[in-house]
C-alpha cells in the first residue's frame, strides 16, 4: 500500500492526474456539468447517434422485450437473435463475409491479438522452434488496447515510427522469416491522422504478413458508405482483421471484428474476451442496428461531421494553431508544455467549454495538447464560440502570437 500511496503522490505532483467532468445530461453538444450549461468538445459520440430518436426508440423497444442484461457470455446463454442480426448487419456494412461483437473495444484488441498470434505458435510448432515466435509490427502511436494485446500475445513487438512505411519495410525485412502481423489504428486517437493503408496493405502482401486495422475512430465516419478507413483507402480485400468499436461513431458500447468467415469462427472459440465475458445487453445490439440504418438512410450526418471538422481545422490553422496532421473529427491543438496545456484547458472550462487535455503518458512528453473531438451535431455557432475562446486564451498563454 505504501508504494501505491507514493505512486499516487507522484502522479498528483507531476500533473498526470486528469480532470474528470461529471455530466448531468446526455452527450449532446450542449451539456450540463456542475449545474451549468457547457459546450462539449471531447465526446466520441461523433455522429450524435447515442441520442438519435430512432436509435433510442430501438433500444427502448428492446429493453421492453429483453430486459437490461444479457445474463451470460455469448458461449453460454448470452447470444440473442439481435446479437446475430447485428453481426450480419456489421458484416454487410463493412463489406466482409462475417462479423462478431465483443462487450468492449478494449477487450476486443486484448483478446483478438493474442488469439491470432498464439495460433502461429500453436499451428507451426516446428517452425516456431526454428524461427522463434511470431512478430507483431505496430505503429508507435497505436492505442493502449493494441499495446496490451501485443504484450499479452507474448510475441516480439517491433514498433515502427508513426505512419512511416519506410521504417515498416525495414522491420518487415529484418523479420522476413518470421510469422508476422502488422497492426495499425485506422485513425489515430490522439492525432486524428489516418494510416496510409494503401501502402501498408502493399507491404503486407509483399512480405507475406497479416494485416489488422483498428477502426475505432473511423467506423461511421470515413469512406463513402461511412464504413471506415479501410473503405476510404479501397483496401477491403487486403485487410485480414478489421477491428472496430460500437462506442464512438455508432453511439453505444462494444467492439467488433469483421473479416472472413473462418476468422470469425475461430475467434469465437479462441478470443478470451469473447468467451469469458458477459455479452452486452440485447438493447445495445438493437440500438447499433438502428444506428447503422440511420447512417445508410441519411448520408448527410457523416457529411456534416466532415464539414464541421474541415471548418474548425482550417480556422484554427489560419489563427496560427498547430493541428498536427489531423484530417478527421479528432483535432489536436498542440501546446507542447504540460503546464500551458493544463492552463489552456482550465481557461476553456471556465469559459464554458469541455475539451480533452492530453499529456504524458497519453502522448509523448513535451507534446501536450488540447484534444478536440467534433460531432455532426455541433453548429457553426458552437464552433465559432470555441474558436474565439481558444484564440484569446492561446494568445494570452503564448501558444499563438
Ligand atoms: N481502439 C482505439 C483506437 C481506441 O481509441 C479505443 C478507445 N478509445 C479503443 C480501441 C477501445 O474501445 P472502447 O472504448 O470501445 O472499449
Amino acid at each position: 500500500m505504501k508504494r501505491i500511496i507514493e505512486n499516487l503522490e507522484y502522479i498528483k505532483t507531476n500533473l498526470i492526474l486528469p480532470d474528470i467532468f461529471t455530466l448531468e445530461s446526455a452527450p449532446t453538444p450542449e451539456v450540463v456539468v456542475g449545474g451549468q450549461r457547457r459546450l462539449l468538445f471531447c465526446s466520441n459520440n461523433y455522429l450524435g447517434l447515442s441520442t438519435h430518436p430512432d436509435v433510442k426508440s430501438a433500444a427502448i423497444a428492446a429493453i421492453n422485450k429483453y430486459g437490461v442484461g444479457s445474463g451470460a457470455s455469448r458461449l453460454i446463454s448470452g447470444t440473442y437473435d439481435v446479437h446475430r442480426e447485428l453481426e450480419r448487419t456489421l458484416a454487410s456494412f463493412k463489406g466482409t463475409e462475417d462479423a462478431m461483437v465483443f462487450s468492449a473495444g478494449f477487450s476486443t484488441n486484448v483478446s483478438v491479438i493474442p488469439a491470432i498470434m498464439d495460433l502461429f505458435a500453436m499451428k507451426v510448432r516446428p517452425l516456431t522452434m526454428l524461427f522463434g515466435r511470431g512478430v507483431i509490427l505496430s505503429d508507435e502511436l497505436n492505442h493502449a488496447s493494441i499495446v496490451d494485446g501485443c504484450r499479452l500475445s507474448r510475441c516480439k513487438t517491433a514498433v515502427y515510427n508513426h505512419r512511416d512505411t519506410g521504417d515498416l519495410r525495414r522491420l518487415l525485412k529484418r523479420h522476413r522469416r518470421r510469422r508476422k502481423m502488422i497492426v495499425t489504428d485506422g485513425v489515430f486517437s490522439m492525432d486524428g491522422d489516418i494510416a496510409p493503408l494503401g501502402e501498408i496493405a502493399e507491404l503486407a502482401k509483399e512480405y507475406g504478413s497479416m494485416l489488422m486495422v483498428d477502426e475505432a475512430h473511423s467506423t461511421g465516419t470515413l469512406g463513402l458508405r461511412g464504413s471506415g478507413a479501410v473503405e476510404l483507402h479501397g483496401v477491403e480485400g487486403d485487410v485480414d482483421v478489421i477491428m472496430g468499436t460500437l462506442s464512438k461513431g455508432l453511439g453505444a458500447i462494444g467492439g467488433y471484428i469483421a473479416g472472413r468467415h473462418e476468422l470469425v469462427e475461430f475467434l469465437r472459440i479462441a478470443a478470451r474476451g469473447y468467451m469469458f465475458a458477459t455479452a452486452f445487453p440485447p438493447h445495445i445490439a438493437a440500438a447499433v442496428i438502428e444506428a447503422i440504418e440511420v447512417i445508410r438512410r441519411d448520408s448527410s450526418i457523416v457529411r456534416r461531421l466532415h464539414e464541421n471538422s474541415e471548418y474548425l481545422r482550417h480556422a484554427l490553422q489560419a489563427r496560427g494553431f498547430d493541428t498536427l496532421l489531423s484530417e478527421t473529427q479528432i483535432i489536436p491543438v498542440l501546446v507542447g508544455d504540460e503546464m500551458h496545456a493544463i492552463q489552456l484547458s482550465k481557461g476553456l472550462y471556465n469559459r464554458g467549454f469541455l475539451t480533452g487535455c492530453a499529456r504524458w503518458p497519453a502522448v509523448p512528453r513535451g507534446n501536450a495538447r488540447i484534444r478536440l473531438s467534433l460531432m455532426a451535431t455541433h453548429t457553426r455557432n458552437h464552433l465559432d464560440r470555441l474558436l474565439e475562446a481558444l484564440t484569446e486564451l492561446g494568445e494570452e498563454i503564448g501558444v499563438i502570437s
